[in-house]
């Protein structure tokens, strides 16, 4: 019986059971069944923990465009599989089939040969949210060059870095982009990136604003009119299942991003099987998550899964808040989405707005909600489900990494029962383990410690580019025969899973280990609190306190709120204990983010210890605005 679709609780635990007995039988089978190949595996997998390395699917030969775009053309060549929304309201959705998709990939893929590109080649892509980003990559795949996207957010050192750290050999860019009521520079960024990078020998740039910029005769070229005469087939590079697929950075949230390097046969089946299992995708279905492709969420479940099942992919331009904070759901109401995937700095984001911009929207369409990027708060939570799901859409709550390619811990919507600020369990094929600090595996339910991984699945990450000793060193050092992820949980009494932070961000206080979710939680639960994030400083009798950074929905004038800091402390002596008392507590306009949406509590950390001179690497720093105005109004 094919296991690729899981419609039951107890279908998940008896195809769970299967794929932890005999992992590999079970992912040859899915591989097998689902997929095409051009040539079989010699081996389903190999893997050696202490060296950290990791093959699946063997000697086998494939190219994972033919997957997500090819092999559709039969069944349904005429079915959307990007629908673009572009930045601005009035500027008509495009509509890119399969069969369009197609020849569009083609075309830019002979382009980029005509340009030199070969198999092996990095190029980095550097474009807002419109088609040509997830055709590049594609592009990239169909002839075996290794993308490396760069948010288009990024400045140009952030660029300059990324592109000397894996020797790119070409950069797509745009004249500009669209954001909300602006248009930024992004030529202008990129030129000034490039005073410093070698190993650039083109740029292509699509016209996107249509503005006059400067192009530097010899490397820069215009793509339309490249395209215009390039042949719209291009044959598919033969590849092996291990060769590099991309190059993509982590946040930055916990200190330098890293390089993560994934490979092509196991991220494809990887991340295919995640997208149908947990977004319950049927045929026609829209799909929609509001990621940028600059990140993993993107690469994973705007282009890579979505296309590989058939699916219709949203991709959208702009900002949940232009022309106002009704966008997302207008965006919902016209394209009848079905699925909706968004990160919890979003929903509060909204939510702080309150529920008249939802109300307006028709949002009968949605059927899955989804959650990434942070631990969701449970007021965040239960606006979510009250307000867009209309507690019908059952949220998956999804905790990954960068590192790991794909979904690891969620709930299975109209299966598992799902429970705020909990991803609930493992999916098919994980093996999770919480590990104390003395490296014993804690065993049963109603523990808490560092969650590991304790057998490889397909879509991990292989290496950090270039750096194969620093990825040894972050995830197979701290355990012996386990990738350790950097992040804290727990498991209750019914074996689910919460995150309870990054181990990083774990305080100790009196010599009890507190994470930071469930305290910040505890804050968040307060009518005037928009968002807060908690920090450890040094205390004379703890050892450590705790130092509260907390976002109000309506700041006001005054910035003293003494019953307001009596009540949070309140709210956490009821639901957490005195022990997660804060000793400071200072209202702040905002909170330090990394580009992709994450509290950056590395730096509140050095504000709260009074080292603001040692704030490490700020390069993937949102809003350095407002790490200066927290630093000037230290309590
Ligand atoms: P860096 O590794 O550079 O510090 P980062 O960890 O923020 O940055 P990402 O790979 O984008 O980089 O994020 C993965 C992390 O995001 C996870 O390790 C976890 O801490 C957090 N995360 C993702 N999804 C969830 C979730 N559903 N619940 C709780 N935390 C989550
Ligand atoms: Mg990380």
């Amino acid at each position: 019986m094919s296991n690729y679709h899981i419609k039951q609780f107890e279908e998940y635990f008896q195809v769970y059971r299967k794929s932890v007995r005999n992992p590999e039988q079970f992912w040859e089978e899915i591989a097998e069944e689902h997929f095409t190949w051009k040539k079989r595996w010699s081996n389903v997998l190999s893997y050696d923990f202490k060296k950290a390395e990791f093959k699946w699917f063997e000697d086998a030969k494939l190219n994972i465009t033919e997957n997500c775009i090819d092999r559709h053309l039969h069944t349904r060549g005429d079915k959307t599989a990007i629908l673009f929304q572009p930045n601005n309201p009035d500027e008509e959705a495009e509509h890119i089939s399969y069969r369009h998709l197609h020849e569009r990939v083609c075309k830019l893929a002979n382009v980029l040969k005509d340009k030199g590109v070969k198999k092996g080649d990095v190029v980095c892509v550097y474009l807002p949210m419109i088609p040509e980003l997830a055709i590049s990559i594609l592009a990239c795949a169909r002839i075996g060059a290794i993308h490396s996207v760069i948010f288009a957010g990024f400045s140009a050192t952030a660029i300059s870095s990324r592109i000397n750290d894996c020797n790119a050999k070409m950069v797509i860019t745009s004249d500009g982009s669209y954001r909300g009521s602006k248009t930024i520079d992004l030529k202008g960024i990129v030129d000034e990136a490039l005073n410093d990078t070698p190993s650039i020998e083109s740029v292509l740039v699509v016209n996107r604003i249509n503005s006059d910029v400067y192009m530097k005769e010899g490397p820069d070229v215009w793509l339309q009119p490249l395209l215009d005469d390039a042949y719209a087939e291009c044959t598919a590079e033969v590849m092996d299942a291990e060769d590099p697929l991309f190059i993509l950075y982590t946040s930055g949230s916990t200190g330098k991003p890293k390089g993560m390097v994934h490979t092509i046969g196991g991220y494809m089946v990887y991340t295919a099987y995640t997208f149908k299992n947990v977004f319950q995708y049927r045929d026609n279905d829209v799909f929609w998550c509001t990621a940028d492709i600059g990140w993993i969420t993107g690469h994973s479940y705007i282009v890579y899964g979505p296309l590989a099942n058939g699916a219709t992919s949203v991709m959208f331009e702009g900002v949940p808040s232009y022309p106002d904070y009704g966008r997302f759901w207008d965006i919902v109401e016209k394209h009848k989405v079905t699925q909706f995937y968004t990160a919890p700095t979003a929903i509060r984001a909204l939510a702080k707005q309150g529920s008249e911009f939802v109300e307006k929207y028709d949002l009968s369409s949605l059927k899955v909600l989804g959650s990434v990027g942070e631990p969701i708060n449970e007021e965040a939570w239960h606006w979510y489900d009250e307000n867009v799901g209309k507690k019908k859409s059952p949220i998956v709550d999804t905790w990954w990494q960068t590192e790991t390619g794909g979904i690891m811990i969620t709930p299975i919507p109209f299966s598992t029962p799902t429970k705020p600020t909990y991803a609930t369990l493992p999916f098919i094929g994980v093996q999770p383990a919480l590990m104390d600090e003395n490296g014993q595996e804690l065993k049963g339910n109603q523990v808490e410690g560092r969650l590991c991984i304790k057998f490889p699945w397909p879509a991990m990450a292989r290496t950090i580019w270039g750096n194969h000793k620093r990825y040894q060193d972050t995830y197979f050092s701290a355990y012996d025969n386990m990738y350790f992820t950097g992040d804290g949980a727990l498991r209750d009494e019914v074996g689910y899973y919460r995150i309870t932070g990054r181990v990083d961000d774990v305080i100790i206080v009196s010599g009890h280990n507190l994470g930071t979710a469930p305290i910040e939680d505890a804050i968040n639960e307060h009518p005037a609190v928009s968002e807060s994030a908690i920090v450890g400083f040094p205390h004379d009798v703890k050892g450590n306190a705790l130092y509260g950074y907390v976002t109000l929905k309506d700041v006001g004038e005054s910035r003293d709120h003494g019953n307001l800091r009596m009540e949070i402390n309140q709210l956490i002596t009821d639901r957490i204990g005195p022990i997660a008392k804060l000793d400071k507590i200072q209202f702040t306009e905002a909170l330090p983010k990394t580009r992709s949406g994450k509290i950056m509590r590395r730096i509140l950390r050095k504000i709260a210890a009074n080292e603001t001179d040692q704030l490490g690497d700020t390069s993937t720093l949102l809003n350095p605005e407002v790490v200066q105005d927290i630093i000037n109004n230290v309590k």
